[in-house]
């Protein structure tokens, strides 16, 4: 089997990721959740036009020349409504967020004022009808839909939920994900250090990726390389909305894994992809649960999570935008790059002016887990490219943040 283009298996990760239902939230709950209804506004807000300032709600007609003085005729504070209707030479104290009182078009604010008397003041500043009033419905007018199915529930969007008084929100579900390691060689948290032996540390790595989106994923452990051990693990991992195992999905005579799914009635989609690090990613389904074979060296599977699980599981959620956000940059030290793969390079990003430049984290073996724990985001090397040069513009994928968007930014 050809190797499959990132994009394409991008693709089928998507085109076989199942949004999931939804369940009611209490608001408290909800940050980071996403929207399965459209919400509406319940009322006008602003009910009805009010001031954007202290000062003094006026008639924009009797200051047209200035200094004028008016009548102050009434004290209207936030929550009061105004008993009076303004005529003309007459005006209101008034606070922000009070409603204007019959009469006025417009607020002038404090400062601009002088106040004579108790009863009397000084405009000093002329002013256009509509000035510094904030109109009824400004904020939202009833039946308004003001959010809509598919919205990432952020700090802002709670404050309109509150608005409208949603003390629950209908959101979609999160996934259930369960993490599997494989491999005789892994040493486990819990084991005393074997010098001959590899710490485990993918299961936690991916367990951390998993959290960032808000997921709280299952670690089933350690499966070692043998028949019986791998099916009974995978069959308790089928049980969950995705399945990500780690190692055992190359082609070598212990690589148990992908030939275990299939006889466990998963359907494998792919198993190679046209990417460095990561080119041993399996993906197949079983029903609805998506079974991720990611690839046993540590930089692979944080990659292949990034590329092809991280959007697989914001589809399942509900969310639009899938992918990590692109920011453009300007590459410090070249790249080299063979034509054939689409490369992955672990990058940290600095300011220097008005520009943003990138560099690599240094060694990008696949095996040097610091250039992961010290990336802060991937620069993607297009698979046809020979080479970046220094001080061209390139597309960094940024790895932190809760910023997402439309599109892979694979820079195809
Ligand atoms: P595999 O894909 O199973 O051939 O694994 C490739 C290499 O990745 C292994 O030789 C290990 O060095 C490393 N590796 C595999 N699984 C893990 C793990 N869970 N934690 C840390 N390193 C691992
Ligand atoms: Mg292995």
């Amino acid at each position: 089997m050809k190797f499959l283009a990132v994009t394409d298996a991008q693709r089928i990760v998507l085109e076989t990721a199942q949004r999931l239902g939804s369940e009611r939230v209490r608001l408290e709950q909800s940050i980071g959740r996403v929207l399965a209804a459209d919400i509406v506004a319940n009322r006008d807000l602003p009910p009805y036009a009010v001031s954007a300032m202290d000062g003094f709600a006026l008639r924009s007609a009797d200051v047209v020349q200035i200094p004028a003085t008016l009548e102050i005729i009434e004290d209207i504070k936030a929550g009061d409504l105004p008993q009076h209707t303004l005529q003309a030479g007459q005006c209101a104290r008034i606070m922000t967020g009070a409603p204007l009182p019959a009469g006025a078009d417009a607020v002038l604010r404090m400062e601009d004022t002088k106040e004579l008397s108790a009863v009397s003041v000084e405009i000093r500043e002329s002013v256009k009808a509509g000035h510094d009033v904030r109109p009824r419905g400004e904020n939202m007018t009833v039946g308004q839909v003001v959010l809509t199915t598919g919205t990432e529930i952020t700090p802002g969007v709670i404050g309109i939920l509150a608005t409208v008084k949603a003390a629950e929100v209908e959101v979609f579900c999160r996934p259930r994900v369960a993490i599997l390691s494989t491999g005789n060689e892994l040493e486990g948290m819990d084991e005393p250090v074997d010098v001959n032996r590899i710490p485990e540390s993918n299961s936690y790595a991916l367990m951390g990726q998993m959290q960032m989106l808000g997921l709280a994923p299952a670690l089933l452990g350690i499966a070692r390389d043998d028949e019986v051990e791998t099916e009974r693990c995978l069959t308790r991992g089928l049980a969950y909305d995705v399945l990500l195992v780690s190692g055992g999905s190359s082609v070598g005579v212990h690589d148990l894994v992908r030939p275990a799914l299939e006889k466990l009635g998963v359907e494998m989609k792919f198993w190679r992809v046209a990417m460095k690090p990561g080119h041993p990613l399996a993906f197949g389904a079983k029903g609805r649960t998506l079974v991720f074979g990611l690839p046993g060296n540590p930089v692979s599977s944080m990659v292949c999570v990034e590329e092809f699980v991280v959007p697989a599981l914001r589809q399942m959620m509900g969310n639009r935008q899938l992918f990590r956000r692109t920011v453009s940059a300007r590459l410090g030290r070249a790249i080299k790059h063979k034509p054939g793969r689409t490369e992955f390079v672990r990058v940290q990003l600095q300011r220097e002016g008005a520009d943003c430049v990138v560099n690599d984290t240094g060694n990008q073996s696949s095996g040097v887990l610091l250039s992961m724990a010290q990336a802060e985001g991937l620069l993607v090397v297009p698979a046809e490219s020979a080479g970046l040069a220094a001080g061209g513009a390139v597309s960094v994928q940024l790895l932190d943040g809760s910023m997402f968007q439309n599109e892979a930014g694979l820079g195809e």
